[in-house]
């Protein structure tokens, strides 16, 4: 028996004894049985810190219940359940929200992890995917028939919000953001309805669904369209600190030659303590630059040559192989449970005065943990229309990542945190307006989210929230109030 919470209230107490587990334990009387919402954890309950913990160990909140999914109709009767006793909802995926908006403290949390079904149809070269997959689960299914569609470069990272916001990563130049290659998707709505959006149907839901986050109704299942991505030439270099002005303006200068099959990634960050790393560089500030040929491996080898070739790089891994073990590289750089807190800005090309600022942010690193990140972007991501999806900001050059990182207890936390604001300060004259809307940070407030839309998407969406969710029921997110 679980330990009574304060947190409880005492209605919801006896709920979950009686309709949560959807048999009406409590009384004696004919009562049809409610639907199920799913396996109910309370605090106390085994699997309940485990459900409640997110990638970022900074966040620490207590749902009063937490519903394990399994199905859409248990999800259903979750938020129909939340919806009717007025009660705080959150939706975790895959749990790597940065601010912590898929777990909430009260109310009660829906944890989609148990719903991990995914069906490659080979023929037609889509997949369906549930919500509670991984990347790297997603991906090893894809692979296993040689295809794959456009994911973020942290394999832990849930399919899920990273879709609903965009979804950038090695895939995007070539074949657009993963949202680009979704093309329908299952719904819970606020109301408990199951509905199907696509082109054809609930068209204003389904634009909204494709940048504008959790914000319409749960999505209970994926369908993507998937590219064959056969094993790719792909690596980095790693130079010395002392480098960073001339690797970043080369960095600069292969973005705006690279065909739309070369994706870039320029990093200050520490050197891993790996073996391929020469001992004097282990655990110190390096700049590297990352690259990955989608396409035939012998074009390949060709287009990263002026990567790997500038000046003397410390570290060369590039080599073909499969794309699976690209997603993984920088995994273990970002484990869970480390304390994290990051800003992101979309970037015009970068010039001299953005490289001296992204150089002094990188050498101002509060933590040897914390990372200076720079992806390129355009390519098939820039040829989507403005107004095709909710997703903006889709003519800057670069997206930048700062983030914050440090271990938990460490009493400098507010430092590192202010390092990433001034850092990003720094950079803001670089660019295009406005972020990432998958990486704003907890205190950036909703001007910035509306920032990350522009006026136009923004009335867009907020047509769109009043219609799907009026009272809004889903607000654990980059929230678009219907109140515009
Ligand atoms: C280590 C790390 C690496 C990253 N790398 C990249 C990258 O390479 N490219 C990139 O584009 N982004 C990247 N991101 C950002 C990432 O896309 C977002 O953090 C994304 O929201 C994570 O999705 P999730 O399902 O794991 O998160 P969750 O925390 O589970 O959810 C995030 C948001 O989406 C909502 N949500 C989750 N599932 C659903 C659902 N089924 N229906 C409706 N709403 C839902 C949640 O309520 C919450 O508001 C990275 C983030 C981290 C922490």
């Amino acid at each position: 028996m679980a330990a009574q919470n304060p947190r409880t209230p005492g209605w919801a107490r006896g709920a979950v004894a009686g309709t949560m587990r959807g048999m009406n334990t409590s009384t004696s009387s004919p009562l049809p049985a409610a639907p199920r919402l799913g396996e109910v954890l309370r605090p106390g309950d085994a699997g309940y810190e485990q459900a409640r913990a997110l990638w970022n160990g900074a966040i620490d909140r207590c749902p009063a219940f937490i519903v394990r999914c399994r199905t859409a109709a248990e999800v259903a009767a979750s938020v129909r359940f939340a919806a009717e006793k007025g009660l705080l909802l959150a939706v975790k995926g895959g749990g790597h929200s940065i601010p912590g908006w898929s777990v909430c403290e009260g109310g009660l949390m829906i944890d989609l992890s148990p719903m991990k079904a995914v069906h490659v149809d080979v023929g037609r070269r889509i997949a369906t995917a549930e919500p509670g997959l991984l990347l790297r689960e997603y991906d090893a299914a894809t692979q296993a028939h040689g295809l794959a569609s456009p994911g973020g470069e942290i394999s832990h990272t849930g399919i899920a919000g990273l879709t609903l916001g965009g979804g950038i990563g090695w895939l995007s130049r070539k074949h657009g953001l993963a949202c680009d290659n979704l093309i329908e998707a299952e719904v819970v709505l606020a109301d408990g309805r199951i509905v199907v959006a696509n082109e054809r149907q609930h068209p204003d839901l389904f634009w909204g669904l494709r940048g504008g986050g959790g914000n319409f109704g749960v999505v209970t299942k994926f369908t993507f369209r998937l590219h064959p991505v056969p094993p790719v030439m792909a690596g980095f270099v790693m130079y010395p600190i002392a480098a960073a002005h001339d690797v970043l303006a080369h960095y600069e200068e292969r973005t705006r030659l690279a065909p739309d099959e070369l994706s870039l990634v320029a990093a200050l960050v520490a050197a891993p303590p790996a073996p391929f790393v020469p001992p004097e560089l282990r655990l110190q500030p390096v700049v590297a630059v990352a690259a990955c040929y989608v396409g035939d491996a012998r074009d390949g080898t060709d287009a990263v040559q002026p990567v790997r070739g500038f000046g003397r790089p410390a570290v060369d891994t590039f080599a073909v192989q499969p794309y699976t073990q690209v997603q993984q590289w920088f995994d273990a750089s970002v484990p869970h449970g480390l304390h994290y807190h990051c800003r992101s800005e979309w970037l015009r090309p970068l010039d001299a005065a953005a490289i001296d600022a992204l150089v002094r942010a990188g050498a101002g690193r509060s933590s040897p943990m914390s990372q200076v990140l720079l992806r390129h972007m355009g390519g098939a991501t820039a040829r989507v229309a403005a107004d095709a999806t909710a997703f903006r900001f889709r003519d800057a050059t670069h997206i930048l990542t700062l983030a914050s990182c440090w271990e938990p207890g460490d009493p400098r936390g507010e430092v590192h945190r202010q390092w990433c604001r001034d850092a990003w300060s720094s950079l803001r004259p670089a660019s295009t307006g406005g972020a990432y809307v998958n990486q704003l940070g907890e205190d950036e407030g909703e001007a910035r989210t509306r920032e990350a839309y522009g006026t136009a998407t923004w009335d867009r969406l907020v047509a769109v929230k009043r219609r799907y969710d009026p009272a809004n029921l889903f607000r654990m997110n980059q929230n678009i109030n219907p109140q515009g």
